[in-house]
């Protein structure tokens, strides 16, 4: 069991968060392998958060950079690329594997609901672009599911 370890003084089996052993009391000595262990939890989260890092860096700079530079409405395109990205990263990846109502999915709708409103406000009201990008996130939406 993981939850008690043998006193090295005497034998005495204790709860492995005690620090003296309650029949000798002597001091215990940290246990050795726990210590790694954490040690290398520690190392492969922080191998983890580096390739998460890189991954959404470039999940959102490769469409940043393909759909609004040097295109017109860049501005505009570029936070609706943001609210796109966090549905295909995030949202319905979440949302296929725990259900549409599932909780982890829900920090990211009021993040993709900014970047989304952000960029449909800064297309010009007559531009056809904006019913165009509305549209084709309802499609999508639709065929996931609910969208909000
Ligand atoms: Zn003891």
């Amino acid at each position: 069991m993981t939850n008690y370890k043998e006193c090295p003084h005497c034998g005495e089996v204790i709860n492995y968060k005690a620090t003296k052993c309650n029949k000798c009391s002597k001091e215990l000595p940290l246990q050795k392998y726990k210590r790694i262990n954490s040690k290398k939890v520690l190392e492969i989260a922080k191998k983890a958060l580096f390739f998460i890092v890189i991954v959404n860096f470039l999940a959102f700079t490769i469409p940043l950079l393909t759909q609004s530079v040097g295109k017109p409405y860049a501005k505009a395109k570029a936070y609706v690329t943001v609210a796109k990205t966090i549905n295909a990263m995030y949202i319905f990846p979440l949302s296929q594997v725990f259900g549409y109502k599932n909780i982890l999915a829900k920090p990211f709708y009021p993040a993709r609901d900014y970047f989304y409103n952000k960029g449909i406000s800064l297309y010009p009201k007559d531009e056809g672009e904006r019913e165009i990008q509305w549209f084709r996130e309802k499609i999508k939406c639709c065929s996931h599911g609910k969208m909000s």
